[in-house]
């Protein structure tokens, strides 16, 4: 029983916490804000059983400049901050590359295939059944071309890796969501995802049991963090072994160590209107790159990436090209606040967490880098973490991203 302090109040580091209780070790969970509120707070809510491959660069270079310029609203790309963000994308982009993409896959799937599980377990016992959903969400296009294309990569991956998923037709579509203003071609319904109301109240309800179970969270600033001894002290505390889960500031922290580690930052913006829009669950507009997420709160409108190492703008061309989309499908209803939230995801070159003990410092251990599915794998990656903290090395195989 050792006693452990976690950097990080997100998604990633609450269910650290828990699965480190669970196994017997004193915790105490590090944030400057309270649990819930950055990256974990942010996204669309989405549990995601369908993500069954990492999200990987085209590997042709006609399908990367199209992307590069915006096709789809997928990408935005910040040609100012590219001389800076260049190394971490070219290393994304050799490991998306087909030889490499292959050997990833498999690690990820199985991470995704734990995650509906852990997630039901903590649901459960936070009694945060309220804020979830549990029937899939829709992949709505616009055109049949885009909806053929569409269903051939669904077919490939339920043949794959038993994706489940169903096809609504316009009539279909129309009738489950009678919201709709306009038919559309179609709808793949991916059925195994859950979704959630309010992601970051789902994040406090984790802390909220971690407390109820003995867990502490204090609030500092985990650049606090100095090696004592043969242990660490952070933000007053003292600790046996220290994990960092920072999410996109992790790097940051890791620097101060004499750590290099190259992140992809691909910022992604939402907005919240009033009403619900007459939406019965989540839907992915695949032509414009934005999830439409009923929540507690109100509609969300959530964007794709922007590569950019520079500050959020005021009115991100993503937001405003998906609410355009949205609005002509959709009755959206006035904005609830006055600008867009903004937060990043921490994007790793190799796509994979990182889930493993710092090479030069004992007692230093990592957990982040989930990018696109953090909120989705946090539970997984701790249940992991937990098991080879515990000594089963086994668990974290190939999540060590060779961190020098
Ligand atoms: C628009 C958008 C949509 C997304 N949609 C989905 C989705 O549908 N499904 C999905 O699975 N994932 C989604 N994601 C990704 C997901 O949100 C992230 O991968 C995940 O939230 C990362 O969690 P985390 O705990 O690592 O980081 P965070 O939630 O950011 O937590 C990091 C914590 O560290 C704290 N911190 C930072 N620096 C310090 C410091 N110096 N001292 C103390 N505390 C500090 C912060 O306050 C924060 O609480 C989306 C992301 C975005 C941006």
């Amino acid at each position: 029983m050792a006693q452990i302090a976690v950097l990080g109040a997100g998604m990633v580091g609450i269910s650290t916490a828990l699965a480190l209780q669970d196994r017997g070790h004193h915790c105490v969970v590090v944030d400057r804000s309270p649990p819930g509120r950055e990256t974990s707070y942010g996204n669309a809510g989405l549990i995601q059983a369908e993500a069954v491959e990492p999200y990987a660069l085209p590997a042709n270079p006609l399908s990367l400049m199209r992307m590069a310029f915006g096709a789809k609203n997928a990408v935005e790309l910040n040609w100012r901050s590219l001389p800076s963000e260049a190394p971490a994308l070219f290393s994304y982009w050799r490991s998306s590359l087909p030889s490499s993409l292959q050997k990833v896959i498999p690690i990820w799937q199985q991470l995704v295939s734990e995650a509906v599980p852990r997630h039901a377990d903590l649901i459960a016992a936070a009694g945060a059944d309220n804020l979830i959903r549990r029937d899939g969400y829709w992949e709505a296009h616009d055109t049949q071309r885009g909806l053929a294309a569409a269903i051939l990569e669904a077919e490939r991956r339920q043949q794959r890796y038993a994706a489940a998923f169903t096809l609504a037709d316009p009539a279909t579509l129309a009738r489950a969501e009678p919201g709709l203003r306009r038919p559309l071609a179609g709808a793949i319904h991916w059925t195994a995802p859950w979704s959630c109301l309010a992601p970051g109240e789902l994040v406090a309800s984790y802390a909220q049991l971690f407390a109820k179970r003995g867990g502490r969270i204090v609030v500092g600033d985990a650049l606090s963090l100095k090696p004592v001894g043969k242990g660490w002290h952070v933000a007053g505390e003292g600790a046996e072994h220290v994990v960092i889960a920072l999410g996109p500031w992790s790097p940051a922290l890791l620097k101060t160590f004499g750590y290099h580690v190259p992140m992809v930052r691909k910022r992604g913006y939402h907005r919240r209107y009033a009403g619900d829009a007459g939406l019965r669950r989540p839907m992915l507009l695949a032509d414009h790159s934005v999830v439409l997420s009923p929540m507690l709160e109100g509609l969300q409108i959530a964007t794709a990436a922007e590569l950019s190492a520079a500050a959020p703008q005021d009115h991100p061309r993503q937001l405003a090209r998906g609410e355009a989309a949205a609005r002509s499908l959709v009755d959206v209803g006035a904005p609830i606040a006055p600008s867009p939230w903004s937060g990043t995801r921490p994007c790793l070159p190799g796509m994979l967490p990182l889930v493993c003990q710092a090479k030069r410092h004992p007692g230093l251990w990592l957990n982040f880098g989930h990018g696109h599915q953090g909120f989705t794998l946090g539970p997984v990656t701790a249940a992991r973490l937990a098991r080879a903290m515990d000594g089963d090395a086994s668990a974290i195989t190939g999540l060590d991203g060779g961190v020098r």
